[in-house]
């Protein structure tokens, strides 16, 4: 029963953080499995996964802005920065 309470402590406090960060990383076009190292092993790096900006357009998550370069999200028609619209 004590190994059991060790593992589950383990799976949440350092493998979920570091799946989730992978897992959001994937998403931002960053390398998953260096995001999934760093936040399992230092979970809360996981809010600098959260935050950061991402790092290319990916198809479903973001999507580049062609006149003002800045990213937003996929299902946004219009740049929330500039204002221009999007090709669809
Ligand atoms: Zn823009």
């Amino acid at each position: 029963m004590q190994l059991m309470q060790q593992v589950g402590f383990y799976l949440i406090f350092f493998v979920l953080p570091g799946v989730a960060g992978a897992r959001i990383a994937w998403t931002k076009g960053r390398n998953p499995l260096l995001w999934l190292v760093v936040n399992g092993l230092f979970p809360p790096t996981l809010l600098v996964t959260i935050f950061q900006g991402p790092a290319r357009p990916v198809a479903g998550h973001y999507r580049q802005c062609p006149s003002c370069r800045e990213y937003n999200k996929w299902r946004e028609s219009v740049c929330k920065y500039c204002q221009s619209e999007f090709p669809n």
